[in-house]
């Protein structure tokens, strides 16, 4: 079983440890004015050093063009860090979305683009997705061309296989993304919801994992101490809720102030001071591991796919 990586295909087995939601590069200026920008390859491939050195082996990048996708970017530190780097592909919300576009555009031609991406490569430079997302909807509700983006979505990972990551960071759209996504055919466990912790309600999670998808917890170490605690309670929750095996954990970088060198977290945080936040909570040794080996690999390749442990 394969992954396509912005450097050819990886066997599953080689993907390691994988932060499933992150970005290297990104242009998120229109909202985060001075901060918004993640544009320096010297500086990316300082901090994918710090990922290596933390026992990271794969970074899922869900920057989209709407946020300044580079796919010769992403390959270029990829080769340089030794970082396995997955590229998304498909639409990110508004007010990213060129609406006039998406009224013009009927689901299938967005799809048949949204499969071009992953079959033929983004943009001519040959670099292929390995990965739908995120495809994502703004606010608590989704929009018209959101849900015209989400129905192509549905559409290309049913004709290609692709995973497909969202961005759900208001309560509860995640579900309706969900439900969205299954009345296209779209199996829940190849979906992954995602901004799980931006929505501070437990039995929302669990609704999710009840659907059947992977519910991903990924502003780890982006937020205050006492968000980390909250993110500890999160995943004890699920696990003891019987869904350890619907866990995912990323940091989402996606701003400079996100960065190791810029003071925050970066993209080794996670693995060296999350993942013992959750030994000492209680959870077990192998179990943790697991949040990020085989819960993203499996979601990844739909391998084994998720069920209630
Ligand atoms: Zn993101």
């Amino acid at each position: 079983m394969h992954v396509m990586s912005v450097t050819g295909p990886v066997d599953a087995s080689d993907l390691g440890v994988v932060l499933p939601h992150e970005h290297v590069f990104a242009d998120l200026v229109r909202e985060y004015r001075g901060t918004g920008l993640l544009n320096d390859e010297h500086l990316a491939r300082q901090e994918l050093a710090l990922l290596r050195e933390a026992g990271g082996q794969t970074l899922v990048d869900l920057t989209l063009d709407e946020i300044g996708r580079d796919p010769a970017a992403l390959r270029r530190v990829s080769e340089d860090s030794g970082i396995t780097i997955i590229m998304g592909c498909g639409h990110y919300r508004d007010p990213y979305l060129n609406s006039e576009w998406f009224d013009q555009h009927a689901v299938d031609e967005i799809a048949d683009l949204i499969v071009a991406d992953i079959d033929e490569g983004v943009n001519g430079t040959g670099i292929k997705a390995g990965i739908i997302g995120e495809i994502g909807s703004d606010k608590w509700y989704i929009s018209a061309a959101e849900e015209r983006s989400f129905r192509a979505a549905a559409r290309a990972h049913l004709r290609t296989g692709l995973t497909i990551s969202t961005h759900a960071a208001r309560w509860p759209v995640g579900l309706d993304q969900v439900r969205l996504l299954a009345e296209e055919g779209v199996d829940p466990r190849r979906v992954i919801v995602g901004h799980a912790d931006t929505v501070p309600i437990p039995d929302y999670h669990i609704s999710l994992a009840r659907l059947g998808c992977y519910v991903c917890f990924d502003s780890i170490g982006t937020g205050t101490d006492y968000d980390l605690s909250r993110a500890v309670d999160y995943v004890v929750g699920m696990a003891r809720a019987g869904f350890s095996r619907q866990v995912l954990l990323s940091h989402d970088v996606f701003l400079r102030g996100h960065l190791k060198a810029d003071g925050g977290p970066g993209y080794g945080y996670l693995l060296s001071g999350f993942l013992p936040l959750l030994t000492d909570a209680g959870l077990a040794a192998e179990e943790v591991r697991g949040f990020v080996t085989t819960n993203p690999q499996q979601a990844l390749t739909g391998v084994a796919a998720a069920s209630k442990a």
